[in-house]
């Protein structure tokens, strides 16, 4: 009788905040069940050789956008494949009311049944759901959120506050579809109810409001001013057109309302130099406060000289080689925490239309570690270690789901990405099993890429083909140590 269901023999573990070192990896029952210098083939049903290559915790990317511009189960499934293909094995996606997404408002006692429902089934990995509250009566929805519908992560987006500032669509499209102006009074009692929440909940896990800090009004004027005298360069003009320091503006004004209603606060999507100094110099202003920085691996990999056209916008914008400088330099030196994706599935299609009212984002779920590993440990230094702490545990920890995800100890679900640090290849589309057809990065050259992904203990992704199937992801209910027994 085998010890063991598999065995990852021969490769480089990569264990978060530690080291790196040569151990082979034992799965019994879809968890981490040894870790040991040499575990004997004989004890195992099956063996995976890793040897040559690095074995990391299986990547968390919290912060994907399931279902924005595509059917939902649909989107589900392609996207969660590119994900498998890339060695991420769990999606944290966010969801809000409106448009785009499901159509639709009303209570989350609803929604979130019904969103569950379109998951079962469609993910081959696993996922769980931030949401947004667009309302006073969702708001009241938080407690039990957290409690029964295993949420415990929430959203606010600054720039719709103009949408619905006057109460009903101030644009005349309705975009929430809800006649509450979303601004800052709305922020306030939102900040103040997570808070609470928090206070209730806290010894399970932060109970944390991500905020897309953008201000809007800053940008109905620099739009303006752009739109006379465009530059001829589109992600230039884009980026003027949503200047840094209208992020630096929005963080300041997001962390005065968090110090009197003492909210921990994800701030999402650090684009620029001005934005990392402000979450910087806030998060020591008020030591006592939550600060998370994230930062994406498109605001990472590029920047807005490169010749990408359109197809790259995305909120907030592509920025100068200089931001992207600094972003690494932040990312060195653990400033930043995580490194996300803000996966949004987009088709040339969907992407119609000029500058202006093309619609945003795009994804890069499969690029996590080819990304981290060129620009970061190839051409920076970056350690792999320091990897898989922004890639997989440090979201992990931050959205609530360690040590069942994002740990590579015994006990913690055995979720693996078998990468080869060396070998270098092109960005192609068939290497991104997406549903998008184009992608910002298509034809650099890139290493690190994911040989063999495994979730819970179940090979998903080996030798260049997805063998997971939909259906093998399951809904992870957050926080889990409230959730789950380990
Ligand atoms: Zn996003």
């Amino acid at each position: 009788m085998p010890d063991y269901d598999l065995v990852v023999k021969g490769g480089r573990v990569v264990v978060p905040y530690v080291v790196t070192r040569k151990s082979d990896v034992g799965v019994r029952g879809g968890k981490i069940a040894a870790l040991a210098e040499d575990i004997p083939a004989d004890k195992a049903k099956k063996v995976i050789d890793a040897s040559g290559r690095f074995v990391f915790p299986g990547a968390v990317d919290s912060h994907f956008h399931i279902g924005i511009y595509r059917p939902f189960s649909e989107d589900a499934t392609s996207e969660s494949t590119s994900s498998a293909s890339g060695g991420v094995t769990t999606i944290l996606t966010y969801f809000r009311p409106g448009k785009n997404y499901l159509n639709k408002t009303g209570p989350y006692r609803e929604l979130l049944p019904e969103l569950l429902d379109l998951s079962r089934g469609s993910y081959l990995v696993d996922y769980g759901y931030h949401l947004t509250m667009n309302t006073p009566a969702q708001i009241s929805e938080m407690e039990w959120l957290v409690k029964e519908g295993g949420v415990s992560t929430f959203k606010y987006y600054m720039f719709y506050k103009l949408l619905n500032l006057a109460g009903s669509s101030a644009d005349g499209t309705n975009y929430l579809m809800t006649d509450t102006p979303v601004d800052f009074g709305f922020l306030y009692k939102y900040m103040k109810e997570v808070s609470r929440v928090n206070e209730l909940y806290g010894d399970y896990g932060k109970i944390c409001l991500s905020i897309h800090c953008e201000n809007p009004e800053i940008i109905s004027a620099t739009n303006a001013e752009v739109k006379q005298k465009p530059s001829g360069n589109p992600l230039k003009d884009y980026s003027d057109a949503r200047p840094p320091w209208q992020e630096e503006l929005a963080i300041h004004e997001v962390a005065i309302i968090a110090n009197y209603t003492n909210c921990p606060v994800n701030l999402l999507h650090l684009s620029s130099r001005k934005a990392v100094e402000a979450a910087a110099e806030v998060s020591s202003r008020y030591p006592h406060l939550y600060f998370l920085l994230e930062g994406t691996l498109h605001h990472l990999g590029l920047s807005n000289d490169m010749d990408l056209g359109q197809l790259a916008k995305v909120n907030p914008p592509i920025r100068s080689r200089d931001d992207v400088e600094y972003l690494w330099d932040s990312v060195l030196d653990d400033t930043i925490k995580t490194v996300v994706s803000d996966h949004a599935c987009v088709t040339k299609e969907i992407k119609k239309g000029d500058l202006w009212t093309s619609l945003p984002g795009f994804g890069g779920t499969s690029l996590m570690f080819p990304i981290l590993i060129t620009e970061g440990y190839h051409k920076r230094g970056l350690p792999l270690h320091r990897i898989a702490e922004l890639s997989s545990s440090n979201p992990a920890i931050a959205h609530n789901v360690y040590p069942k995800k994002g740990a590579l100890v015994v006990g913690s679900d055995a979720d693996l990405a078998i990468v080869d640090i060396e070998q270098e290849k092109e960005v192609t589309l068939d290497r991104l099993f997406t549903a998008q057809d184009f992608s910002p990065e298509e034809g650099m050259r890139l290493k690190g890429w994911a040989e063999c992904t495994i979730l819970r203990g179940k090979v998903i992704f080996e030798k260049g083909k997805v063998v997971g199937k939909p259906g093998y992801g399951e809904y992870l209910r957050r926080p889990v140590k409230l959730h789950y027994s380990f």
